[in-house]
């Protein structure tokens, strides 16, 4: 991917902060961290989405069943599988 692409690309998503994300550099251990918890990515575009997606959002997918709630639907899939021996998709009722 070119840096260009990338920057079209969070241009597009991230306007307020394009300047911040175009100069990023990575930390002593050559990691991309994220400043708002303690993860960290080796590569800026994983600390992009991880931004955009997980860190700081509401847990989006909610369990049915219980008070179980994740921000990643994978998360509810295998809690299902292992809490209450459910298997969820996309046309599944229980
Ligand atoms: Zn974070
Ligand atoms: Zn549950």
């Amino acid at each position: 991917m070119s840096s260009q692409n990338l920057q079209v690309h969070f241009c597009g998503l991230f306007p307020e902060s394009f300047l911040t994300w175009s100069n990023l550099k990575p930390n002593l251990n050559g990691m991309f961290a994220c400043d708002l918890c303690d993860k960290e990515y080796k590569y800026k575009r994983n600390l992009y989405s991880h931004k955009k997606d997980e860190c700081g959002q509401e847990p989006r997918f909610q369990c049915p069943q219980c008070s179980y709630r994740t921000k990643r639907k994978g998360n509810l899939k295998s809690h299902l599988a292992i809490r209450h021996e459910c298997y969820l998709d996309d046309s599944a009722n229980c």
